[in-house]
């Protein structure tokens, strides 16, 4: 029996060291050794909350959802020479036969099994069992850390491709945190020859230019317009409806960030310019496309400290100090 060291989050909203064992992999599944995991908003929510939205910390339940390791066991149906890869994992895993799986859109199935969403656990701990077609190979170039994050690059895909971003695009971002910055890269990598970020915070815009950004605005300062995408990676209300105003006739605003709940929809521009207004949630199909261009994207820079299984606490608290962009954990 494989046990696996864990960093449990209590209903009480205590983290509490546990030694946990690990069923071997079942058919299609294989035993992963995690080595790197990012810190997401979602986890430090959960921490300081206890949940988000509906989903509610009601048992025990580890954190940590952007993963890479190595396999260390594979079960029935899997080739046994995938023993030793080096993964990335997508951590969500939806049901086959659910109509939004089968209509090609798994990331709403609403039953899909999310690690760190409750009732189901994440991967701030040693060992996890996960489905092998969910564990993605990557090249030795690559390194832990970059593997882990390529589930924010990912976020940063999924938002360019529901703006369509494209050749000559005239991109605004809203939010300089880390998936701001990613979805500032992957914007210029899909064509964009304009990408504007703004932030509330001056010194976060400060390495913008390292990440893609041709220019960068001080939110509530003067905003140019024509841009033919928004993309909102803060939930800040102010940021959306001055994202909105700029956009171009035509224009697409993709709604990345939560936070707002309800923003003030100001109808009679939407209608007049025609704009087109989504969300996304997460991200499908991303990963084979997240590990091709990620020897174009500046990954390692994001991780601004390091922290072992036995500073969790230090790491969420990390994640969203000044100045800091991600905190990883290497169990
Ligand atoms: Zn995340």
């Amino acid at each position: 029996m494989v046990t696996s060291d864990s960093s449990v989050l209590n209903p009480d909203l205590t983290l509490s060291r546990e030694t946990r064992d690990v069923a071997a992999p079942g058919p299609g599944e294989v035993l992963v050794r995690i080595k790197s995991v990012g810190v997401c908003g979602s986890d430090v929510h959960y921490y300081k909350h206890g949940r988000i939205g509906d989903f509610v910390v009601t048992q025990p339940m580890i954190l940590g959802h952007e993963s890479s390791g190595v396999i260390e066991a594979v079960g029935d149906g899997v080739d046994p020479a995938r023993v030793g890869e080096r993964v990335s994992l997508e951590p969500g895993v939806p049901c086959l036969g659910s109509p939004e799986t089968l209509a090609g859109k798994y990331n709403l199935d609403p039953d899909v099994r999310f690690f760190a969403t409750p009732p189901y656990d994440g991967t701030f701990c040693e060992n996890v069992v996960h489905p092998a077609s969910f564990c993605y190979p990557v090249p030795d170039g690559l390194s832990d850390d970059a593997a882990a994050l390529l589930e924010p690059l990912s976020v940063a895909i999924a938002a360019n491709e529901a703006g369509q971003t494209g050749l000559g695009a005239r991109v605004l971002i809203a939010g300089a945190g880390p998936v701001g910055l990613l979805c500032a890269q992957v914007a210029r990598l899909a064509g964009a020859t304009t990408v504007t970020l703004t932030d509330v915070r001056a010194e976060r815009l400060e390495v913008a230019a390292s990440y893609g950004a041709t220019e960068t605005v001080v939110a509530g300062q003067p905003l140019g317009d024509g841009y033919t995408v928004f993309i909102d990676a803060s939930g800040a209300e102010p940021a959306v409806l001055a994202g909105l105003r700029a956009l171009a006739p035509a224009g697409r605003a993709v709604l990345v960030g939560m936070g707002a709940d309800t923003v003030a929809l100001p109808v009679p521009l939407v209608q007049g310019r025609e704009l087109v207004i989504t969300g996304t949630f997460r991200y499908r199909n991303t990963w084979p496309r997240a590990i091709a261009i990620a020897p174009q994207v500046n990954l390692d820079g994001l991780v601004t400290s390091r922290h072992g299984l036995d500073d969790i606490a230090g790491a969420l608290d990390a994640a969203v100090a000044p100045g800091a962009l991600k905190a990883v954990v290497t169990p």
